[in-house]
């Protein structure tokens, strides 16, 4: 628990105490996927790490938390995050002493005059404050940027040892594990991609493939909306000239399994690329596997 570590800390400065820490209690992580809780147990094992969206079976575009979430990441030290849109339902709800480690900027909360009432109320209704506003959008599916994933392990690592450093803790182990995925994406050959959602941007900036996916159609999924009849007549146009069909299973819809079938009937190689590990897989074995499909 957050509390005793800090009043821990602050006797121990207050004495000027010099010896070792009295063991506290544990150190924990929540994170908004599994994929985060992979990584930070690979930067420190020993820590316990525990995702609120476990598995492929829902879209983590539309989560909703429950109590019991939200009480769990409240009592976290530290909790990790992709940021952007994604998973603003954890990140914006926490005390202020949560430290909170994230890929992309946290986005500001709509309703942020007035601090001190209370928000509760307001967070069933998510569509209120997603798209009234003017924002840059940001691609959201930060877990493919090998970069990014990285900063992330060596942020972790800091964070622990300033909370206790006792702790073992190696972001290096990160960096071994997506050493050879780094490969995978290096050694793929040109070629071009549509995708049904941008789920693959980052995965893509890593290699030679270029993304033709019309740009209508293109806007809309990247804003989480439905792309127009005119949009989708574009992009089943485009799809005989394209090498490698990308389709995010998980995010599904009538209008993007109508692309795959059509992609498939033009003979175009259809790539699966997902948002979550499946129940049981590893956040390194996934994006490895990611990797090698579209190696093929
Ligand atoms: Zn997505």
């Amino acid at each position: 628990m957050k509390l005793t570590r800090i009043l821990a800390a602050a006797a121990l400065l207050l004495t000027g105490c010099s010896a070792a820490p009295e063991a506290t209690d544990e150190i924990t992580i929540v994170t908004s996927t599994q994929i985060w809780a992979d990584i930070a147990h690979t930067v420190a094992p020993d820590v316990d790490a525990h995702a609120i969206i476990t598995g492929n079976e829902t879209d983590p575009h539309s989560f909703e938390p429950t109590a019991a979430d939200m009480a769990q990441a409240k009592k976290a030290d530290i909790v990790i995050v992709g940021g952007g849109g994604y998973d603003a339902w954890l990140y914006s709800a926490l005390p202020e002493d949560t430290r909170i480690i994230h890929a992309l900027p946290l986005v500001e909360h709509e309703h942020e005059e007035g601090h001190d009432h209370d928000h509760g109320e307001e967070h069933g209704h998510g569509e209120a404050h997603e798209h009234g506003h003017d924002h840059e959008v940001v691609n959201e599916h930060i877990w493919y940027d090998i970069d990014a994933v990285d900063a992330v392990a060596q942020e972790l690592a800091t964070a622990l040892a300033e909370l206790d450093p006792a702790t073992p803790v190696d972001a290096s182990a990160v960096a071994k594990k997506l050493a050879p995925i780094r490969s995978t994406l290096n050694s793929i050959p040109a070629a071009t991609v549509l995708q049904t959602e941008p789920i693959a941007d980052y995965l893509i900036a890593q290699t030679k493939l270029r993304d033709v996916t019309p740009e209508g159609y293109r806007d809309a999924t990247l804003d989480e909306q439905e792309p127009s009849a005119r949009d989708v007549a574009e992009v089943l146009d485009g799809l005989a000239g394209v090498d490698i069909l990308i389709f995010n299973p998980q995010t599904a819809t009538p209008t993007t399994e109508k692309i795959r079938a059509a992609a498939e009937a033009a003979g175009v190689r259809v790539v699966e690329i997902s948002e979550t590990p499946a129940a049981g897989e590893n956040y390194f074995e996934f994006f490895a596997a990611a990797a090698d499909r579209l190696a093929q």
